[in-house]
Order: C-alpha cells, then structure tokens, then sequence
C-alpha cells in the first residue's frame, strides 16, 4: 500500500531537538497537509523519510518499508524539497531528460510531465530566468517522473501565483484522486484548508494535531 509512516522520530542538531517524537500517517488517495510555523521540523521529518537525514530514535517507512531498502525508490517516492536545484545554462527538458535517463525512461515520459505541469512551452528555455514558480512546477515535474504513488512535497506553494496556487491545488487533488499519497507541507494553513483532507499539525518537533478537514470543519 502506498503509504507514509512516521513512527516516533527524534531528531537533535546541536542543541536543537528538531524532531520529539513526530508520529503520524499518510493514508493513500488524500492529500495530507502538514502545516506548522518555520522551524517546528516539517523539512526535516520530510528528509529522514527520504533517507537524507539519520533520525536518532523512531522509524520512518514507505509502503511499508524504509527509503533506502526500496529497490527502485524514485518509482516509490517523488520529492520536493526545495524550488529544483537547476543548473541556470540548462534548460527544463534537459534536466528532466538527465533525470528521466537515470531511472531509465524516455522522452516520451518527459514531454508527459512537462504536460502535466504546464512547461510545455517554456521547457526549451534555459532555467536561469525561470521564476520560483516555474522552478516549484519543474520540481514537481521531477517528483513525477517515476510516476511514484507516493509524493512528499515541501512547501510547494512558494513563488506561486494564484493562478498557480489554483493550478497546484488541482494538481495535488487529482494526483491523491489517483490513488497516490501525497505529504503536503506549508507554514501557511490559508494554503492547505482548501487542499488537504488531512491535516497534521505540527509545532516543536511533534504533533499537535491530526484529523480529517471535514472533522475539524465540521466541530468549529
Ligand atoms: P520546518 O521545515 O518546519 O521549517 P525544519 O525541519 O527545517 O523545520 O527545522 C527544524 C529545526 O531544526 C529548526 O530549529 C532548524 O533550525 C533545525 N535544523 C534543521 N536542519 C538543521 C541542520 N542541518 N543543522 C542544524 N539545525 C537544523
Ligand atoms: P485530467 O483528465 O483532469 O488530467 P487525470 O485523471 O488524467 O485528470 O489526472 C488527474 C491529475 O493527475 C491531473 O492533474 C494530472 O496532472 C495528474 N496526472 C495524470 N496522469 C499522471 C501521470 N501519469 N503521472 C503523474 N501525474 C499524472
């Protein structure tokens, strides 16, 4: 199942407890928000589930098992972490392309994804004069390559316009009406309440609270 547990993480830099015991799931076909202020440990949380980061205690899998036992992990999991790190002389094709030769795909799934993030047009232009929304819709693109059914995102509503913010909020519900589980992080809950159909909560290292949107919704 495609699924994203985070099960009692702790995680310390220095004298920074950046994560105290962070537990929660991510169900396939929602889109779970996880929303808190700067600094409460949603990037980090995102980077032990990736592997990128060593939690001190507590487990984190994906479908069941941990990120880096997977395989193929980049058909289990796509990932946005910050607007793509791009080199400005190459242009959005040809980065997808390196990626996409790296997994073993083609151009055809290339041209797909430019698609699928409205790039198309712009796809031939060097990413040096993209915007930090083209960069969040290249980034997207990336994640999607694989067509993982499991998709974390870290604030991909960042240098969005509105109409983006539109376009981004479709997106993220027809990817979770796919099937696919997809972590959502914002500092902002203006950005997920009309997004998510989950919610957790997050402030210092741990969770405040996780429900439904139509649960919170509906008790206020
Ligand atoms: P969020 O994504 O919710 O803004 P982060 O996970 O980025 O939160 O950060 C959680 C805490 O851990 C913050 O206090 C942050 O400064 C600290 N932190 C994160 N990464 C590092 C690091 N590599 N070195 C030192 N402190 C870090
Ligand atoms: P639509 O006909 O509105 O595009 P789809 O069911 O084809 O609806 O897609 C739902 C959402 O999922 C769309 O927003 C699309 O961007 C995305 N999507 C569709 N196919 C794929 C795919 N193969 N890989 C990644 N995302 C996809």
């Amino acid at each position: 199942r495609a699924t994203i547990e985070v099960i009692g993480l702790r995680k310390r830099f220095g004298p920074t407890l950046a994560l105290d015991g962070m537990s929660f799931t991510v169900q396939p076909g929602q889109v779970t928000g996880f929303v808190g202020p700067n600094g409460a440990g949603k990037s980090t949380t995102m980077r032990v589930v990736l592997g990128l980061d060593a939690a001190d205690k507590g487990r984190a899998l994906v479908g069941g098992r941990p990120y880096r036992s997977l395989s193929d992990p980049l058909r289990h999991v796509g990932a946005l972490l910050d607007a793509a790190a791009l080199q400005p002389g190459r242009t959005a094709r040809n980065h997808l392309l390196w990626l996409a030769h790296s997994q073993g795909l083609g151009a055809a799934r290339v041209d797909e994804v430019l698609e699928l993030t409205g790039l198309s047009g712009v796809a031939r232009r060097r990413a040096g004069g993209y915007s930090l929304g083209m960069r969040q819709r290249l980034g997207i693109a990336a994640a999607l390559l694989g067509d993982p059914p499991v998709l974390l995102l870290d604030e991909p509503f960042n240098g969005l316009d509105p109409e983006g913010i539109v376009w981004m909020r479709e997106l993220l519900a027809g990817l979770a009406g796919q099937g696919r589980a997809v972590l959502v992080s914002s500092h902002l809950m203006s950005e997920l309440q009309d997004t998510a159909t989950q919610l957790v909560v997050v402030g210092r290292g741990r969770v405040i609270a996780d429900t439904s949107v139509a649960a919170l919704l509906s008790a206020v």
